[in-house]
């Protein structure tokens, strides 16, 4: 199995939120900030596709405590993901 199909076809689960979600401009989606399914080749999302301002992608959920959401391995496979771990370089291994 060629497994950088495998991860090509993957589409991350990306999170977003308003870069100034102090200002009543943003609409409650992106105030909160959203979860967004796009193909790892897609460029990144840049504003929100309701209210058109301005957003970031969470890179660490360790640092945005305002989304209070755990999402651990166990977690992701329980949700039904396929979980891919970095062995060597370029190669993949399903856990
Ligand atoms: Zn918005």
């Amino acid at each position: 199995m060629d497994v950088f199909y495998l991860t090509h076809l993957f589409m991350p689960l990306y999170e977003y939120i308003a870069e100034f979600p102090d200002t009543d401009k943003c609409c409650r989606i992106c105030k909160k900030g959203f979860e967004l399914r796009r193909p790892v080749d897609r460029d990144p999302l840049v504003s929100c596709p309701l209210c058109r301002n301005p957003v970031s992608k969470v890179i660490s959920q360790v640092n945005t405590p305002k989304i209070a959401k755990p999402f651990s391995v166990t977690d992701a496979k329980k949700a039904g993901f396929t979980v891919l771990e970095k062995r060597d370089e370029g190669v993949f291994e399903k856990q």
